[in-house]
């Protein structure tokens, strides 16, 4: 089967690679290829979740079934009956909620146009009456948080859920530059000038708020067409209406919430199958595969197994690589393999000469094309070569120390090995994979270069 000649991971974050998509569609072609890869993923999880979420839906399929006998009526088709109320609820619950909003929007609006010296009534809350703003403290648009002065000398910082309604300034005062609420005298003093200037004012008048004032949202006009439909209904003359209609309730959630289990199994066994297609897409694309024939320059990505395996066999179909000398080539091979850490803040790499910069150039400028392509296909795969480590491949090729070679790239002796290990592994892929006789050469003398002193395997 799949795992017959490799072993593939499968795990929740399992996804095809390009070399692997392109040796499993070589081995079965990628019909059967999709079909396998459902069916081990499907297995593979059917040790986990998806054993529970079959089983609860087997179990809420019986009750269903219950349910429905429950809600029947001899007057007509109470599930139909039932849907049409089910639907209207949820367009008058829909207008609701953009109803609450429009409120908030309008609740924050008359917030952040509040000023220093503006009197108003706080509707709501523990602080609720006549007050003075000290500051709007609108520093976050979305939710201003006024710092007010109540008429009892409190002094606090109010948050939206003060103001179920909107605030309107009732009139202007005054609050001294020099006023500081932490100031007991200071508070009494400004609390007082506020009962003064609010005397006479009708300051806790009704603030009534009415919903829907000004009209901003209207209601659905669906609204009034589901309960005409509703009335008409013959189920709706039934003297046994909302007994039917408790049990038929009951039906309409368990389904609900069963099709979202169903959609989740499923959306589970396919993904890895859909990326298997994008995947192929990005190899039909480039001419790898041809149907289920892999192509000359599919069979030399089989033979790469790196992270960035569709990089690296553009570079060997482009002869990017041609000319380069032994510690030239395992200079700018080691940006695939290489990644610096905590990249944001490591210098900007080195090279040994002008030729490697301008063959990573050429590298980078490549891989931004793929990942466009990739994008397009909606698969991310590739990351940028990193060439942090091109220096340091570059000098131990020519036989630099391990402590040059520490000192260098800053790295740990064995994060050095590792990396080192990993270059090594790449370009002796290279050597296997390339039809070009002089590259391959020049590979083998790099690995020569490379597997000595402590990284010797
Ligand atoms: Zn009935």
């Amino acid at each position: 089967g799949l795992a017959s000649t490799r072993t593939y991971p499968l795990n929740s974050s399992f996804r095809p690679s390009y070399n692997m998509a392109v040796n499993m569609v070589d081995q079965v072609g990628r019909e059967k290829a999709r079909e396998l890869l459902e069916q081990s993923f499907a297995q593979f999880q059917a040790d986990r979740a998806v054993v529970g979420m079959a089983r609860q839906i087997h179990k809420a399929d019986d009750a269903l079934e219950g349910y429905r006998e429950s809600a029947s009526c001899h007057l007509g088709d109470f599930m139909e009956y039932a849907a049409l109320r089910r639907e209207l609820s949820d367009v008058e619950a829909s207008g609701s909620r953009k109803r609450r909003a429009a409120d908030r929007a309008e609740v924050v609006e008359s917030l952040v146009g509040l000023k220093v010296g503006d009197v108003i009534n706080v509707p709501a809350g523990r602080w609720a009456g006549l007050a003075v703003v000290l500051d709007p403290g609108t520093a976050e648009a979305e939710a201003p948080r006024p710092m007010v002065l109540t008429a009892n000398r409190h002094a606090r910082r109010l948050a939206l859920v003060d103001f179920p309604t909107p605030v309107e300034p009732l009139l202007r005062m005054r609050v001294p530059k020099t006023f500081s609420s932490r100031n007991p005298q200071a508070r009494r003093d400004l609390a007082s000038a506020l009962r003064d200037r609010a005397e006479g004012i009708a300051w806790r008048r009704d603030t009534a708020y009415r919903p829907g004032n000004g009209g901003s949202v209207d209601a659905d006009p669906r609204i009034a067409e589901i309960r005409a439909k509703i009335k008409a209904h013959p189920c709706h003359q039934c003297p046994d209406r909302e007994s039917h209609a408790r049990w038929a309730e009951r039906y309409l959630k368990l389904e609900r919430d069963t099709q979202t289990q169903r959609s989740r199994i499923e959306q589970r066994t396919n993904t890895v199958a859909r990326q298997l297609d994008r995947v192929n897409e990005v190899l039909d694309e480039l001419g790898y595969l041809d149907g289920d024939t892999v192509t000359p320059d599919g069979r030399r990505l089989q033979r790469i197994y790196s992270e960035l395996d569709l990089l690296v066999s553009e570079c060997l179909r482009r002869g990017v690589w041609k000319g380069l000398a032994p510690a030239d080539l395992a200079a700018v091979l080691s940006g695939m393999t290489f990644e610096t850490r905590n990249a944001d803040d490591a210098p900007a790499p080195r090279f040994p000469n002008r030729r490697t910069l301008e063959v990573s150039e050429t590298m980078s400028t490549l891989c931004a094309d793929l990942q466009l392509l990739e994008r397009e296909h909606r698969v991310k795969f590739l990351r940028k070569p990193d060439f942090g480590f091109a220096q340091a491949a570059h000098d131990w090729v020519l036989g630099s120390s391990l402590d040059d070679a520490l000192h260098l790239t800053e790295l740990a002796a064995g994060d050095f090995v590792r990396s080192m290990k990993q270059l090594i592994d790449l370009v002796a892929q290279v050597a296997q994979a390339t039809d070009d006789d002089a590259l391959r050469s020049t590979a083998r003398k790099a690995l020569d270069g490379l597997r000595r002193g402590v990284i010797e395997y």
